[in-house]
């Protein structure tokens, strides 16, 4: 069959690229005539249209996902001797910025059904921060593959150790939790606009959310250069960290089909889950939650044999994330939850991505799923 011999894009950007490429191309165009490459109207427009579409009060816009968060902690003065937790299996972005500021990233264990954050491990990880003589000062909840962490329990943690809370949301941007959008969880949200991320645009992008007005203020002038009066006025040690306004025109293009994109991604997990759950453990969500499925991922026992079997039949597969980062080399020294993360490490030898986008059809998802079934 000559659609056997077709490969897959494990994310195509191509079909979107063919749906609203004109458009695309027109609203690039303006900005290249009007000039304003940086901080131009576009800017502005998407930075309102993020914020409404969300209903966070602000929504500050910046170069990528991983500045966002670091915006952020700088924005709250994490410095040396405080204690930020973060989750163990994620990305290496959300314990990075921690390491930046001087703070300590503490390792937390996660949970097995969500793969998000496990709220007695954050407990438990608190208390020995404690012990160890740091300051606890702030938690990152991760919402892992686009399903929002349990914010209500979290938050229910972070208000008895008066910890401040920043949502990593740069995989679940668009998704909802007991009919809330992400973006309005905690005191602060981050996402990014990668290309490969739910909404992405064509390089790197990012944005903070928050309805805390001081804090609005404060990202605004550190995201250029710690500005105050003016640009040549450094109130504060900031950062350049802007988003293009060419990336905020591509994105309000993206932003208008964005729902459309957010259902069809669900109704695509929906098939993959009733025809892989007899093979495989399928994606759980937590009660009231919605996932705009960043990725798709399953528990197997045998990776290695389903990842050469897809491979044998054109079908791409990837690993999000092999190692736990309380285990990568530039990230094990720093502290962990007593009793380290098993779920974290036990996820990483099991877990297996499948392609995920709005544009995957039924009869190439078919192919995928027999692929994995075997
Ligand atoms: C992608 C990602 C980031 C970083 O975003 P960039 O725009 O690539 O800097 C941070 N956290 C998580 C969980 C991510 O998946």
């Amino acid at each position: 069959m000559a659609q056997q011999l077709n490969p897959i894009p494990f994310i195509d950007l191509e079909s979107q690229r063919k749906r609203i490429g004109e458009r695309m191309e027109s609203a690039i165009m303006r900005v290249v005539e009007h000039g304003g490459y940086i901080m131009g109207p576009e800017v502005r427009e998407l930075e309102q249209r993020l914020a409404e579409f969300t209903g966070a009060r602000f929504c500050i816009s910046c170069a990528n996902g991983t500045d966002a968060l670091g915006l952020v902690l700088m924005g709250w003065g994490i410095q040396p001797g405080d204690a930020v937790f973060v989750p163990a299996f994620t990305f290496v972005s959300t314990a990075e910025v921690v390491a930046w500021t001087g703070a300590t990233p503490v390792f937390v264990d996660v949970l097995e059904g969500s793969f998000n954050i496990d709220p007695d491990s954050l407990e438990a990880a608190i208390t020995a921060a404690e012990e160890q003589g740091l300051r606890p000062a702030a938690i990152i909840p991760v919402d892992l593959f686009g399903q929002p962490a349990d914010y209500p329990a979290v938050q229910a943690i972070a208000d008895k150790h008066q910890l401040q809370v920043l949502a990593d949301a740069a995989q679940s941007f668009g998704a909802t939790l007991h009919g809330q959008r992400v973006g309005t969880f905690g005191d602060a949200t981050s996402t990014s606009f990668f290309p490969a991320k739910p909404l992405g645009c064509y390089g790197d992008g990012g944005a903070i959310f928050t309805d805390d007005e001081a804090l609005a203020e404060q990202l605004h002038s550190l995201r250029v250069h710690g500005q105050g009066a003016n640009k040549y006025d450094n109130v504060r040690v900031g950062m350049n960290g802007r988003l293009d306004t060419m990336q905020a025109a591509v994105l309000l293009e993206k932003l208008d089909i964005f729902p459309e994109e957010i259902t069809a991604r669900q109704r695509i997990a929906e098939r993959y889950n009733e025809r892989l759950h007899h093979v495989a453990r399928v994606p759980e969500l937590i009660a009231g939650a919605t996932s705009v499925w960043a990725q798709y991922t399953l528990r197997v026992s045998d990776r290695a044999s389903v990842q050469t079997a897809c491979k044998a039949a054109g079908v791409p597969t990837a690993v999000y994330y092999p190692i736990a980062l309380s285990q990568q080399t530039g990230y094990r020294d720093f502290p962990c939850v007593p009793g380290g993360t098993p779920v974290s490490d036990q996820l990483a030898s099991v877990v297996v991505s499948l392609p995920m986008h709005p544009y995957l059809d039924e009869a190439t998802q078919d192919r995928i799923v027999a692929a994995v079934v075997g």
